[in-house]
């Protein structure tokens, strides 16, 4: 309930973002967006695990690694997406923030909230 109530309050998943673009701007909500992709590996054995997002976090899909039976994991982010790597892959569509202050209207009405919304703005996407 949680996540739904964030999801229509202020989240836009930008969905119409090609993920095959290192970043572009979102037609929905006119942020700049980029795709960061993250692999999760064995922090013994280095294979790759399937993941999952789990409360905003990164998650191997298995407790204990399939290859040695560690439950250690690593999240590495990838420059690029290759073929082989996709299937492992958890993308990320991040918003790079920008200057609006001539566009937006929350730096001009919401003074007293300013740093909040730099907080979400930072750091929540
Ligand atoms: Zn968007
Ligand atoms: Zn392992």
């Amino acid at each position: 309930m949680l996540l739904d109530f964030f999801l229509h309050k202020q989240e836009c998943l930008h969905l119409k973002v090609p993920i095959d673009v290192d970043e572009a701007y979102c037609p929905d909500c006119g942020e700049l967006i980029k795709n960061k992709w993250f692999i999760t590996r064995c922090c013994c054995c280095n294979i790759k695990r399937t993941s999952h997002y789990e409360y905003n976090e990164i998650k191997p899909n298995t407790k204990y690694c399939p290859n040695c039976g560690s439950t250690e994991f690593y999240i590495q982010e990838l420059d690029k997406i290759n073929f082989t790597d996709v299937n492992y892959a958890i993308l990320k569509k991040t918003i790079i923030p920008q200057n609006k202050i001539s566009t937006s209207q929350i730096w001009i009405e919401k003074e007293d909230s300013l740093a909040q919304e730099i907080k979400l703005i930072g750091f929540s996407k």
